[in-house]
């Protein structure tokens, strides 16, 4: 019998635990549009404890956490300022142009860092000719910044910055509990720089759907109104609002499992002639590499492990991105890596013929 595949394409890759699914079935529902959800109740209350907020509200995906957050900040009209990197930016399909009227302005930070001197002179002026800057989103950890933890000091320095022009802060907290657990700095502390928090359940943290989003109860009233009508209002939402929470009371401090099988897939990566790690420390749980373009590309490198049962992430052309989570144990860690060197030393040795080599490439 051949072993399962080894899935580090995504830390939502996680199947609940057994323990998480008796909880599932034994919560109590209700109809949560009628805000008569007792689990989804529990839920929220915990995580506005947790980030220090007067209130949150669950919501099907961090997508939507993000989108809800930009539309309660933002009139049709406004801009936010964001990193070129960002989720918000590069992976919501421009949801808060499409959904909001909001247009964005990107600057491109190290490895998903930005320093705090790059957003001075990015407000607009009072003048009918500009759209008025009113929001700046900032993710931590940073997923193409290859797991990123936001220096606190930065962060304090932006918050203190947006606070003084007037600007609210967003925080697309997918992995904020990664960026908790390797720092030792707690959630409420990165929260208190910011309005509104989003957080995810369904990353590292295990559970199988949802997100939330944390701020003034104001404006977590108005949130409610637009979950809607972006399509989250959601009924007997305990069943999976239990597994976020079981997964919050008992997955955050297992993030350091996953960071020190991450740190060793990186050590073992590192060791390969042909690739390259990008950024080139391992902070959380991403680890994101580069293969040397004449060996081939990223494309053709993962579909020669995915045969082998290693399945990572063709992040662009020549970088890919393997992500460690709570279905990957060291010993899969220990095996990928083995895989991994056998499959780049087959390409080096050009035992590996490709076929063609693809257009406008290397
Ligand atoms: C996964 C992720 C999200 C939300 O993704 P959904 O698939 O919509 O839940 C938001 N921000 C970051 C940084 C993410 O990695």
């Amino acid at each position: 019998m051949t072993s399962p595949a080894i899935d580090l394409r995504s830390d939502t890759m996680t199947r609940p635990t057994p323990a998480m699914r008796a909880v599932i079935a034994q919560c109590e529902v209700g109809d949560d549009v009628f805000d008569e959800d007792p689990s989804v109740h529990a839920l929220q209350e915990r995580v506005a404890a947790l980030l220090g907020k007067e209130a949150a509200l669950y919501m099907p995906s961090g997508t939507m956490s993000n989108q809800v957050a930009v539309r309660s900040h933002c009139q049709p009209g406004d801009e936010l300022l964001c990193e070129a990197n960002c989720h918000i930016y590069n992976y919501e399909q421009g949801a808060f142009a499409q959904l909001s009227g909001v247009v964005a302005r990107c600057v491109e930070g190290e490895y998903g860092v930005l320093q705090p001197e790059q957003l001075e002179g990015m407000i607009r002026p009072e003048n009918q000719h500009f759209v008025r800057t009113r929001l700046v989103c900032l993710e931590n950890t940073h997923n193409r910044g290859g797991g990123r933890i936001q220096p606190y000091e930065v962060v304090e320095r932006i918050s203190a910055w947006a606070r003084r022009h007037g600007l609210a802060m967003h925080l697309d907290g997918a992995r904020l509990f990664n960026a908790v657990v390797a720092t030792g700095i707690p959630a409420v502390k990165w929260a208190e720089h910011f309005d509104t928090v989003s957080v995810c359940f369904s990353k590292g943290l295990g559970a199988p759907v949802g997100s939330a989003l944390a701020g003034p109860r104001e404006l977590i009233r108005r949130a409610v109104r637009h979950r809607k009508v972006f399509g989250g209002g959601m009924r007997q939402a305990g069943i999976i609002a239990s597994a976020a929470l079981y997964a919050l009371e008992h997955h955050v401090e297992r993030l350091a499992e996953d960071h020190a099988n991450a740190r060793r897939l990186g050590e073992l990566l590192r060791q390969i002639d042909g690739l390259e790690l990008r950024p080139p420390t391992i902070e959380t749980n991403i680890v994101i590499f580069w293969l040397d373009p004449r060996l081939g590309t990223a494309q053709e490198l993962t579909a020669l492990l995915k045969q082998r049962g290693v399945l990572v992430g063709a992040f662009g052309p020549r970088s890919l991105r393997a992500v460690t989570h709570l279905d990957v144990s060291a010993a899969d860690i220990e095996r990928a890596g083995m895989i991994i060197a056998e499959v780049v030393g087959e390409l080096r040795a050009g035992k590996v013929v490709r076929e063609k080599a693809p257009a406008g490439y290397g």
